[in-house]
């Protein structure tokens, strides 16, 4: 075995899984500036915020209504999803809201006990990690061959695409149903608490108002989301899933949590201006998101920038035969290949511009996101150049930047 498979396959999996494990209990006892103690194993309150979030999770996956059938794999699998994304974060935020007012003490209590929280969560995803690995490897649901690879590695990239537990599919419930309204609530928790603690503060409120609106615009989506990467590529195992069951709350909300124990400084002209640029950065993401939806479901015949849209024609081979694609090449999907990240960016970057004064902690999550985004355009082109072939490398010469017209 060469150094580089030796890193990929027996390496890299133990340590990323050590260190990320490691690394969020870490960022919690750090962003919460004290050292109260916790439990590896989560305690009573950690253990009902989870224990509820997760069953409310799955409430809004069991009860009747339309379904949304995502890509074909290459094996000829569909998968089915449950399109309600946005009335359920409607509902949740609503009702948290009203817990609440009820129970004005639960922003606090999460923000004191959200090591044991993070804890808890931690379990779950090694459990289920631990029960998709043996199930993929036992009995797997989809006829799908894969080749056997060290088991270590397997636990972290996952063994099947699209599992299903508990009748619902094991990915939108720990991405879109667990995850992200984890973040959201903890958000929303985080401000609360910070005002309870520090008096009323603009900059908080902006910094968890901007995510609010980017969450609500994600689940307006959702069922686009069920065409990306995290979900055609990533098989359910311990990137995605810890990563959605663990990582999404922790450091996706780290910005807000820092800012409850370490008051924001900016004031509130300088919020109002944040909050327009994130306004701005949310809206054009969302643009270039919808060209390419809109370009889509009208296979090419509709008009953007106010002119035909232009493509190129692109031939692929599915588990069903060859079949035919296009590559939008006006719009911002003219102006550079990814320029949907490169506004998520500066939407990142805005949510954590309220911790300005603060040095470095503050802008994790835009730091992390950077990095992410930057590695899965490479992934994205790898996927789009495999699939494409020559109308991929046409594409790149007609639109040659990645994120940024003239720079990269
Ligand atoms: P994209 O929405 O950019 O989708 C990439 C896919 O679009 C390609 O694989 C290809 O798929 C198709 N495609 C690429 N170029 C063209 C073109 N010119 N014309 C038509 N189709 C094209 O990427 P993601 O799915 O990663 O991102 C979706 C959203 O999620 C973005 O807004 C992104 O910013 C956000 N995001 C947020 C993250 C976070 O952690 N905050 C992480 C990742 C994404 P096909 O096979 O269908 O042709």
């Amino acid at each position: 075995m060469d150094v580089y498979n030796l890193l990929r396959y027996n390496v890299g999996p133990p340590v990323m899984v050590v260190t990320t494990t490691v690394g969020v209990q870490y960022l919690a006892e750090l962003g919460g500036g004290n050292s109260s103690s916790w439990s590896l194993l989560g305690d009573a309150h950690s253990w009902s915020v989870v224990g509820l979030t997760l069953l409310w999770a799955l409430l809004s996956l069991w009860v009747p209504g339309k379904v949304f059938c995502g890509p074909q794999t290459s094996f000829g699998y569909t998968p089915v999803y449950k399109a309600n994304g946005f009335q359920f974060f409607v509902v949740s935020l609503l009702t948290f809201l009203a817990v609440v007012l009820l129970y004005p003490t639960i922003p606090l209590d999460l923000f004191h006990n959200f090591k044991n929280i993070l804890a808890s969560c931690n379990v779950l995803a090694f459990v289920l990690c631990l029960y998709l690995l043996v199930r993929g490897k036992v009995a797997p649901e989809a006829a799908e061959v894969i080749e056997p690879k060290p088991l270590l590695y397997e636990f972290y990239r996952g063994m099947e695409l699209h599992p299903r537990l508990l009748g619902v599919d094991v990915k939108q419930l720990t991405n879109c149903r667990f995850g992200l309204l984890a973040w959201e609530l903890l958000v929303v928790a985080f401000f609360l608490a910070g005002w309870e603690r520090n008096g009323f503060s603009m900059a908080h409120l902006v910094c968890a108002a901007l995510q609010t609106i980017y969450l609500a615009k994600f689940y307006w989506w959702e069922t686009g989301y069920f065409n990306t990467l995290d979900i055609i590529l990533d098989r359910a195992g311990y990137y995605i899933c810890w990563g959605c069951l663990v990582f999404v709350p922790s450091l996706y909300t780290f910005s807000s949590y820092y800012l409850v124990a370490h008051p924001p400084t900016v004031s509130t002209v300088g919020a109002m201006i944040i909050f327009a640029l994130g306004l701005v950065a949310i809206m054009l993401n969302y643009r270039v998101d919808w060209e390419k939806e809109h370009f889509r479901a009208h296979d090419g015949k509709c008009d953007l920038w106010g002119r035909p849209a232009t493509y190129i024609e692109a031939q692929y081979t599915s588990a069903a035969g060859p079949k035919q694609s296009k590559l939008l090449t006006s719009g911002f999907w003219g102006c550079a290949r990814h320029l949907n990240y490169t506004f998520e960016l500066m939407l990142a970057l805005a949510w954590c511009l309220p911790g300005l004064g603060h040095g470095i902690w503050p802008f994790l999550y835009a730091i992390f996101l950077t990095i992410l985004l930057v590695h899965r355009v490479f992934r994205d082109e790898e996927k789009c150049r495999d699939k494409y072939g020559a109308a991929w490398d046409k594409y790149c010469r007609e639109v040659p930047y990645r994120m940024v017209p003239f720079v990269f």
